[in-house]
């Protein structure tokens, strides 16, 4: 399978849940994005799942960075391009990856976006994740 190097770290998460997932051999490749400054594209997901080939092959993109908007005194608005923490992405990873089996964001689909996320946990906690606050205090944010 195919990851963008951004999202290499991942790879190690998606092969740990892989026999949670029978569909996973549909999942061609994992792709990063990054929303634009200018707001040319308008970022309205964290992260999506396509098909194409009839359903033969499926393509998780994930947004590594979201913008954040700070509305300044006279009404100006100022924009920064945010990196989405660990936690973010593994959220948005489980969800996405839980499509394979399910895809509608029915009970079944949210129950295995749970079960998958659990498992991230564990393995975060195992590779000595401590705090989400360190990580953000480590981009400034
Ligand atoms: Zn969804």
């Amino acid at each position: 399978m195919r990851i963008s190097p951004e999202l290499e770290w991942i790879r190690p998460f998606v092969e740990l849940v892989s026999p949670k997932l029978p569909h996973i051999k549909l999942l061609d490749s994992i792709k990063s994005r990054r929303p634009k400054e200018n707001c040319s594209e308008n970022q309205t997901f964290h992260g999506q799942i396509t098909k194409w080939y009839d359903g033969e092959k499926h393509l998780i993109t994930l947004y590594t960075h979201y913008l954040k908007f700070t509305i300044k005194k006279n009404d100006n608005v100022e924009i920064e391009i945010k990196p989405y923490t660990t936690l973010d992405i593994l959220k948005h990873l489980a969800h996405e990856l839980a499509h394979l089996e399910h895809w509608d964001h029915n009970a079944f689909h949210w129950a295995l976006e749970n079960e998958l996320g659990k498992v991230f946990a564990v393995k975060l906690a195992l590779d000595g994740y401590t705090r989400e606050e360190d990580e953000l205090k480590e981009h400034g944010i």
